[in-house]
């Protein structure tokens, strides 16, 4: 059955039972109307996924809806924000209503989750793309940036890295791996957690060797990785060590988070941890260098091929 834009708008993605009181004015008219909490600043990032290009063509609607939120909030993560509010673009071929009702589904799985509202966005006929758009607040002055690490601060990253490439790159893979790939956690409460801690944080999309190397870049500073030390799903025990390392280094779409921490924040550190929902490991230390190295444990050089994925690279 074919819908309408305005029976889509209504039936798929106006949330009738949500509105946080921050919301004056959600989907319906010609722009929403929000308020910014006193005390904090407002933190906007916005991520499009292109069929084809950000998930192979015949991806689940429900995991191109959940994934357009994750990747969004992912980004609030690494800013140290708290979700509000998302607006989202859908762009698609045809306005086929089972496909509809799963992406929404997908969509709201997250908004759910962290009590944010959709709050407007736009609905065309075209390519299947979409943006959202994510809103968040942070206290004044206390975003997290790429652009504080200094030499000297211990390097971390959240959870496990390399899962996701994994499920890219191989058919049959193990559901926990799977799930890094469709159902990404964006690591909210980290972020949050991080915001008097951290020096500096960066989501990892495009692999840690080219996110980490974004951080040093904009701070000015390099680092040394311990290879030995990166977390790596479970189930990497059975590949080969080099496939294992190049798959946590260089594939993206894990959207763990990568920070630094000064030497006088790691007690503070400590004490949150059990507050985490997620392990964090410290994997290395950032230098004066100006470079990022990788190193075996013993000290001996580890050298990767690749940094990362790259639009328009050649
Ligand atoms: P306009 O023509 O004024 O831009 P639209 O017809 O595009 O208005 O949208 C009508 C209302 O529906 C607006 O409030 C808009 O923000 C909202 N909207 C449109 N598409 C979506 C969508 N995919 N998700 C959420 N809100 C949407
Ligand atoms: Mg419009």
């Amino acid at each position: 059955m074919s819908l309408t834009e305005f029976s889509i708008i209504e039936k798929y993605f106006h949330q009738a039972n949500k509105s946080r009181r921050d919301v004056v004015l959600g989907v319906g008219d010609d722009g929403a109307v929000v308020k910014v909490p006193n005390g904090y600043e407002l933190v906007i990032a916005m991520d499009t996924l292109n069929s084809g290009v950000h998930f192979p063509t015949n991806t689940k609607p429900y995991d191109i809806g959940y994934k357009s939120v994750a990747v969004n909030l992912s980004d609030l993560a690494a800013m140290g924000a708290e979700p509000a509010w998302i607006t989202l673009s859908l762009s698609m071929p045809q306005a086929e209503e089972k496909w509809i009702k799963d992406f929404s589904a997908g969509v709201f799985a997250l908004l759910e989750k962290y009590d944010a509202q959709l709050i407007g966005g736009d609905t065309t006929q075209g390519s299947l793309s979409v943006t959202v758009q994510a809103h968040g607040f942070v206290p004044e002055g206390k975003a997290l940036q790429r652009s504080g690490a200094k030499p000297g601060d211990a390097v971390y990253v959240t959870g496990s890295l390399g899962g996701a490439g994994l499920a890219l790159s191989q058919q049959n893979v193990p559901s926990p791996i799977l799930q890094k790939l469709t159902h990404p956690q964006p690591r909210i409460n980290v972020g949050i957690l991080l915001r008097y801690i951290a020096s500096a944080a960066i989501d990892i999309s495009d692999g840690l060797a080219a996110d980490l190397n974004h951080i040093l870049e904009k701070s000015g500073v390099g680092a040394v990785v311990n290879v030995e030390d990166l977390p790596m799903p479970a189930e990497f025990k059975k590949l080969d060590e080099d496939q294992a390392l190049h798959l946590a280094l260089t594939a993206g779409d894990d959207y763990e988070l990568c920070f630094t921490v000064p030497q006088s924040n790691l007690d503070a550190l400590e004490k949150i941890k059990e507050k985490l929902d997620c392990p964090v490991t410290r994997i290395g230390v950032v230098t004066s260098l100006n470079q990022l190295q990788f190193q075996y444990g013993d000290g001996s050089e580890y050298v990767i091929a690749k940094k990362g994925y790259q639009h328009f690279s050649s």
